[in-house]
């Protein structure tokens, strides 16, 4: 079999492209793979399928496309362009790649794959390509994947902020809760972020949204207060959200006791104690349970703070809306005269909220999987070592947490 023939078969070169020449650079370890076709040959207007002759070429273009056992392959040619009565002169579509891409749509199926697989130092190692082409790769496949996706909304969304960085910059997520999805992320944590996933929407489709779970956030409130019809029957504050609040209250008040006891004693019981703290009831590890007896047994207001938030946990538990309420009416009377100032700033924040807070009898739904999310989202970060920019962090948790098909056709 000659070499042409044989690249013919291995590149899937289909009529009325054909193998014209092959060159072997075996210093390089490079194969070059040159694809013609024959005068005359009738090309379709990319925009409306008309038949038409060739008009002329562009520039020869080069394709990488999957290796050659271990050598780097490239397909080249000269795309031809046809001139369309409606719509001008244009390139022909070809068969191996898609507009604008530099590779072959089989190596960015490759590539999408090892991508999703590791890191993104891990991928322009073995794909061989530059720093900035797994993002361009990226890009387009979530392009593509946001293109290719039907009108459907999700029934039930989830709306979080997640800190992007140390400091205060936020993004805000939106999530599919039964899908488990990312379907919409911008910056900042304002109504206006909200709102640029909601105004694409169709009347149908945010009518179609029939259950929030959200953090207890004003901006994100107003922003579905005005778009969703019957919102106020659709918020659910985030039992998650809630229990983040209690724990970060129930760290305040250790740390204000710590610093008491230092300042009075030069030493105090709390030393080394912040980890137990943080963990519910459930969960704490067995090699901890004695030590956290031992403190527990010394009626520390850390210790009343968090069995108010243990306490709190319960909630959940309730199935029905007079027993739900009987029940916070009780925890929050015990909040209120703890004379611990953080628990209680928390407890007025969930009396704020109650409604929206309780609304989860008639929605069963949290955030968990924006939790689970969270986390993904984390290890994205550490392994593209740190992006660039916004925009590469953005696209990468589309390409990983989309849910998208991200495949050339
Ligand atoms: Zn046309």
């Amino acid at each position: 079999m000659r070499d042409v023939e044989l690249y013919q078969h291995l590149l899937g070169v289909t009529a009325p492209w054909t193998v014209d020449r092959v060159e072997l650079f075996v210093a390089e370890q490079r194969v070059d793979v040159w694809v013609e076709h024959p005068a005359g040959t009738r090309w379709s207007c990319p925009e409306c399928s008309t038949e038409l002759a060739a008009y002329d070429h562009a520039e020869e273009r080069s394709w990488r496309h999957l290796d050659s056992c271990q050598f780097m392959t490239f397909l080249h040619a000269r795309p031809p362009r046809v001139r369309c009565p409606s719509h001008g002169v244009l390139q022909v579509a070809l068969p191996w790649a898609e507009p604008r891409s530099r590779f072959t749509a089989l190596f960015e199926r490759l590539a999408i794959d090892v991508l999703k697989a590791c890191d993104v130092t891990g991928a322009t190692r073995i794909l061989r390509i530059s720093w900035d082409e797994p993002f361009g790769i990226m890009e387009r496949a979530v392009a593509r994947g946001k293109a290719a996706k039907g009108p459907g909304v999700p029934a039930r969304i989830g709306v979080d902020e997640k800190a992007a960085a140390k400091g205060h910059t936020y993004l805000t997520l939106v999530t599919d809760l039964d899908a488990g999805t990312v379907e919409y992320i911008a910056d900042e944590r304002t109504t206006a972020s909200l709102d640029g996933y909601f105004e694409p929407l169709s009347v149908e489709q945010r009518a179609s949204i029939s259950a929030v779970a959200m953090v207890m956030w004003q901006p994100y409130v107003n922003s579905v207060l005005a778009h969703l019809p019957g919102a106020s029957d659709k918020i659910v504050f985030d039992r998650f959200h809630i229990m983040r609040e209690m724990t970060k209250a129930v760290d305040t008040v250790r740390k204000q006791e710590h610093r008491a006891f230092l300042r009075e004693d030069g030493d105090s019981p709390l030393t080394k104690t912040k980890y137990l703290w943080l963990f519910n009831e459930a969960h704490l590890p067995e090699r901890h349970a004695e030590t956290f007896a031992a403190v527990q047994a010394l009626e520390l207001k850390v210790g009343r703070a968090w069995a108010i938030k243990e306490g709190l946990r319960t909630l959940w538990t309730y199935r029905q809306p007079a027993a739900v309420r009987r029940f916070f009416t009780h925890w929050y009377g015990w909040a209120i005269r703890s004379r611990l100032d953080p628990v209680k700033k928390v407890a007025r924040m969930i009396q704020r909220h109650l409604d929206g807070v309780l609304r989860f009898v008639k929605h069963p739904i949290t955030n968990g999987v924006a939790e689970g999310l969270n986390s993904k989202i984390m290890s994205i970060k550490r392994k593209a070592g740190g992006f660039r920019n916004a925009q590469n962090f953005t696209t990468a948790i589309y390409f990983h947490c989309g849910g998208l098909d991200l495949y050339p056709r």
